[in-house]
């Protein structure tokens, strides 16, 4: 099958007065049509960068990046971001929030604002629609930033450590239900994160990177001995902490390596 995502042997520097910093040395790696991948790897190793290029913030200096096998720059397919802060705007309402996208990119439409109103029904932010974003709480506001992403219906998904910015306890619901809002939708995604236990409860596959310049030290396909599994339940799986404990040694295999979270 063709992949939806493709990167082959990216590297990249970047360039400032003071010198030349190699951040990603030949990264490649390919995600599947319905895929929900995770990359982790220490802080400042190249996560963000690797999510700029992948969105064509960024270009490559070496490699090809290809979605829906075209080149990025060919490509009409839309990517979504979602980031640790949700930057709702708090002189809009909920609704005028999550309408923004659509707004920017000419695309509300009849049919795209009946898509959103669908979505706010059905994942219980309808009676949020006039309040302010300062009136929702942490876990609600980063829903009402998923829905302004899918409502412009991106063909991937690119979550850079979403809910690193919430109490642990926030972000263990809000993992799950940002998790399985994507299920739900059926979207691709590739998610980043400093923490093993995040990546390993949300995704399918955990790709590992090793410090900056990063390259991918391996590629852990996830199968966790549970059925119909969401975020939270994945963390009870017998096989659970065999994962955590691969990724982890894979991570500090490295003499320099620096320490990552266990939370
Ligand atoms: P991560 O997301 O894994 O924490 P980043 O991709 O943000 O890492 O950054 C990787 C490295 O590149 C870091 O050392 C960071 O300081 C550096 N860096 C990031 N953006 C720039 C930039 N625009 N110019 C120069 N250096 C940068
Ligand atoms: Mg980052």
């Amino acid at each position: 099958m063709k992949p939806l995502l493709e990167l082959n042997h990216i590297s990249l520097s970047y360039h400032t007065p003071e010198g030349e910093t190699p951040v990603l040395s030949d990264i490649s790696f390919s995600i599947q049509q319905g895929e929900f991948a995770a990359i982790v790897g220490p802080s400042g190793c190249g996560k963000s960068t690797i999510l700029n290029l992948i969105s064509g913030l960024l270009r490559p200096e070496e490699g090809t990046i290809s979605i829906d096998g075209k080149p990025l720059e060919e490509s009409s397919l839309n990517i979504g971001y979602m980031l640790q802060k949700d930057h709702l705007f708090e002189w809009r309402t909920i609704y005028s929030n999550v309408l923004l996208g659509l707004e920017i990119q000419h695309k509300l439409t009849e049919s795209s604002q009946a898509r959103v109103d669908g979505l706010l029904a059905s994942y219980g932010l309808e009676q949020f629609k006039k309040s302010r974003p300062s009136q929702l709480s942490g876990g609600m506001r980063q829903r009402a930033a998923l829905i302004r992403t899918l409502a412009l219906e991106p063909a991937l998904l690119l979550l850079d450590e979403p809910f690193s910015a919430l109490d642990y306890q926030t972000r263990l619901n809000v993992a799950d239900d940002i998790g399985q809002i994507i299920k739900k939708e059926g979207k691709t995604a590739l998610l980043v994160t400093h923490d093993i236990s995040e990546a390993l409860s949300m995704a399918d596959r955990v790709i590992i990177l090793s410090r900056r310049p990063a390259s991918i030290r391996s590629v852990v396909p996830v199968e966790l001995d549970i059925a119909n599994r969401t975020p939270m339940t994945s963390r009870n799986a017998p096989n659970f902490k065999y994962y955590f404990n691969l990724i982890w040694k894979e991570l500090n295999s490295h003499e320099y390596s620096s320490a990552v979270s266990v939370s």
